[in-house]
């Protein structure tokens, strides 16, 4: 971390990662907000205009890294919910169900180019309306929004040959309901193959993040795309209940937690709406004492630091064989000391924000519980920013498989470490989980890397590096994980009647 003092609790820490610290400043290297123009109010986005809710109910959007307010963006209520399903309903029977492959192609080839040319626009605003490192938006985020989108155009023309029958139908219209972890990302990986498959769309982004799903409704503009194909509904929780609950949607995709993901299916249940959850997770990433540490390490941190630790997939248990326990953390710990966290706009930075207070909490709350539970944390040396929302990247050692950090899904920057003897034990404790997300395996056997992932109850195993997406590569879990997959031809079944 910068060098600095100890700001929150590095009890315990090595005085060999200490010693190793790097004693100096990297040059502030901002970007520029110049690019971005954030308006004072925001609308919802329905039939392609923008308009105010039909109450004219507002809450306001903040910069996490300052709480500094940064809009009041329009809160949908139930009649902006009837509009929208049915300027979606409109545009599905008159426009988009009927038009061909070929032609919604060229559309989604569109808002994809859009995106590559407004990237920098777009990954600025995400880094102000999230938190999370522009490092990340510029690399990550907003180039991978754009290639869902070619990856869909592609698709578009080919259904009858996806492996879904000969002629392969839409389902008509789509209530998606997005979280704030990725927020631009999620709605391209909601709204491109669900487009793709002839679908017309209604999306409620999480409402601590409402900024890039509007300016994407911008492009839809921008692309000419024809009124109502897709739909911006800001909101709280209760937008997406209405949402979803809708007699007029035919197709429910909901990424989020699981909790939430329960009461959908509950709310939904008997409707005959079509269903599919991406939810929480609590990942093994497992080093054996052959794996390459030094890369190992690098997938430790990306694993559970990349986005501030808010994601799904996170790498949050290490479980490392007890040979090389010792090496490997103090190894880590070495490395941690190197990470820069601040502001998200600087493109040293490598920790940015959390995205709201209310997720602040629940790390700080469960961290307490590991500690109080008897695991040993530890956090490199560093300054938190005085305002905003920060948590620096904890690491828990001693802990057991009962403890809550190893059970629960934290959502941040915090790392639990067990460890394990055996290939066998690794793959017992792997699965000693509700969830069933992601798994990371470090070793330099491919056979082990076989057998492992045979027996690891995940939907996406990452052999020798972790968090790495591809359009083209389906993900999604099972048990409290979710069902359905996204990304990939896998993606199009969610969309289709066959
Ligand atoms: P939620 O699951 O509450 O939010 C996800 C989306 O669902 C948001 O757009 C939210 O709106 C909306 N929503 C909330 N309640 C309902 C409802 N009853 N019906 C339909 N839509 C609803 O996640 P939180 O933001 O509250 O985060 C809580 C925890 O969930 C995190 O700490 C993390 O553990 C987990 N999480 C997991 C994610 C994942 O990718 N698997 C993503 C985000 C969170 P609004 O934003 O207004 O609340």
């Amino acid at each position: 971390m910068r060098p600095g003092r100890d700001a929150i609790g590095g009890g315990g820490s090595s005085s060999a990662a200490a010693d190793l610290r790097i004693d100096w400043e990297y040059a502030p290297a901002p970007e520029s907000r110049e690019i971005v123009s954030i308006a004072p109010d925001y609308g919802l986005f329905i039939n392609g205009k923008f308009g105010p809710a039909a109450d004219g109910g507002t809450f306001p959007t903040i910069n996490p890294a300052t709480e500094e307010p940064l809009a009041q963006v329009a809160a949908a209520g139930a009649a902006d919910v009837d509009q929208a399903v049915a300027a979606a309903r409109t545009a599905y029977q008159q426009v988009w169900g009927p038009m061909p492959g070929a032609e919604r192609a060229k559309y989604l080839y569109r808002i994809a180019r859009i995106l590559q040319e407004r990237s920098r626009e777009f990954a600025v605003l995400e880094s102000i309306d999230n938190g999370k490192p522009i490092r990340e938006t510029r690399d990550v985020d907003i180039p991978l929004a754009a290639a869902h989108f070619f990856y869909y155009a592609g698709w578009a023309d080919k259904l009858e040959h996806a492996g879904f029958g000969t002629d392969p139908r839409p389902i008509g219209v789509a209530g998606q309901v997005i979280p704030w972890n990725f927020p631009l990302l999620m709605a391209a990986w909601k709204l491109a193959p669900a487009l793709a498959a002839g679908n017309t769309c209604v999306l409620k982004p999480a409402e601590t993040t409402p900024l890039t799903a509007l300016l994407l409704a911008e492009v839809c503009q921008q692309a000419e795309l024809p009124p109502g194909v897709v739909n911006v509904l800001t909101g709280a929780g209760d937008t997406g209940a209405a949402l979803v609950a809708h007699p007029g949607v035919d197709k429910v995709a909901f990424t989020g937690s699981t909790e939430v993901g329960i009461a959908i299916s509950q709310a939904i249940a008997g409707s005959g709406k079509r269903l599919t959850l991406e939810l929480g997770g609590k990942a093994a990433n497992v080093v054996f004492d052959d794996a390459p540490i030094d890369q190992a390490i690098e997938g430790i941190v990306n694993g559970i630091f990349f986005n501030q630790g808010h994601v799904c997939c996170a790498g949050s248990r290490l479980l490392v064989q007890e040979s090389v326990a010792e090496a490997v953390v103090d190894r880590l710990r070495r490395r941690l000391t190197t990470l820069r966290l601040g502001d998200p706009l600087d493109k040293n930075t490598d920790i940015g924000a959390i995205n709201s207070r209310q997720q602040l909490d629940k790390i700080r709350d469960l961290s307490a519980v590991g500690e109080a539970e008897g695991a040993q944390r530890w956090s490199p040396p560093c300054v938190l920013p005085s305002r905003g929302f920060w948590f620096a990247p904890t690491v828990f050692t001693g802990v057991s498989q009962s403890h809550r950090i190893a059970r629960e899904e934290i959502f941040g920057p915090v790392l639990s470490v067990l460890t394990f003897r055996t290939p066998d034990e690794a793959v017992t404790k792997a699965n000693n989980t509700p969830y069933g997300l992601s798994a990371g395996i470090w070793t330099e056997k491919g056979s082990r890397i076989l057998w492992m992932a045979q027996r690891m109850r995940a939907g996406v195993v990452w052999a020798n590096t972790y968090n790495r997406f591809d359009p083209a590569s389906p993900f999604g879990g099972y048990r409290e994980s979710g069902f359905g997959r996204e990304g990939g031809r896998h993606g199009l079944a969610a969309y289709l009647d066959a």
